[in-house]
């Protein structure tokens, strides 16, 4: 009895070991991405580029209540004056959104995933004119959407992503960069500089985040007079960046290795820019406050 106990003991000790060393490598790769941030000057020059967006609005794929608040996977879509239409994430299809659910209802103790369909049932015919495709990050939540979305669409749009969300992978984007990098997507290089321009998509602005994942990467998209920040996953929530909360350790150490010295200066970074009158930081789970952010709910 005494031996059976020593071999669990000495077994669930090596096995603790071994998670901690797989975990090393991701968590010195997240840390290797901190690029420098704009400035507020440069992020509201956006606003006089000619020809830019004419409307931005969301697409909630699916959604859950939790305890507190209610998540949704959200896609949002950006649209010029000739019908053109930027997609950026493509949420999930039926079967991988009530999968993923299971995880929040064990996890966060949520209800059940309530799926809205794919995007692409959700667009319609609008799916043709989706032109291009960004993703804010690389987890299978913001990716697995594509693999519809390409059944639907065929050829004749382009993806762009920054060279960290490209060539950086762990263990749980690897899955989603698969999806992306096997889709009907045409890659498409970016501007340089800290503000990425989209060639053919003016007035959006791509920023190298990290901190969440190597590949986390801001959306600066300037429609009138205000500028949109989608911000992806730096914060689960609109309320925990407002309030500079991080996400945990269990989270951020063990189930998504994050650089947390990364997400400490991007909370009260974003906080601030969401404070300023012309600007809105969009957080991509939080259905509630995106809600009442003023953005339209996509309708066809
Ligand atoms: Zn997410």
């Amino acid at each position: 009895m005494r031996l059976i106990l020593k071999i669990l003991g000495g077994a669930i000790v090596l096995g603790l070991i071994l998670a901690a060393i797989a975990l090393v490598p991701p968590h010195l790769q997240v840390r290797s991405v901190e690029p420098a941030l704009p400035e507020v000057v440069d992020l509201r020059a956006l606003l006089s580029v000619e020809n830019g967006p004419v409307r931005i609005r969301y697409v909630n794929t699916s959604s859950q209540v939790l305890p507190q608040g209610e998540l949704a996977h959200t896609v949002f879509l950006v649209e010029w004056a000739n019908g053109d239409l930027f997609m950026i994430d493509a949420g999930m299809d039926r079967t991988a959104a009530v999968e993923f659910g299971k995880l929040m209802e064990s996890a966060l103790g949520a209800e059940e995933a309530v799926s809205h369909g794919t995007i692409v049932e959700l667009l319609g015919e609008d799916t043709m004119r989706v032109m291009g495709v960004a993703y804010t990050h690389l987890h299978i939540d913001h990716t697995q959407g594509t693999e519809p979305f390409c059944v639907a669409r065929g050829s004749g749009a382009s993806v762009f992503q920054t060279s960290w969300q490209r060539d950086l992978h762990n263990f749980n984007t690897v899955e989603g960069a698969g999806v992306v990098t096997d889709s009907c997507l045409e890659p498409e290089k970016l501007g340089e500089g800290t503000i990425m321009t989209v060639e053919g998509f003016p007035g959006i602005g791509m920023v190298a985040l990290g901190g969440h994942t190597p590949g986390s990467t801001l959306f600066a998209v300037a429609i009138d007079d205000h500028l949109w920040l989608l911000s992806g996953d730096i914060s689960n929530s609109k309320a925990d960046l407002q309030s500079d909360t991080g996400k945990g350790f269990l989270y951020s150490y063990l189930l998504v290795p994050e650089n947390t010295a990364r997400n400490d200066i991007l909370r009260p970074w974003l906080g601030a820019l969401d404070a300023e009158e012309d600007m809105t930081v969009i957080v991509s789970h939080d259905l509630r406050d995106i809600a009442k952010s003023g953005m339209a709910e996509y309708s066809r």
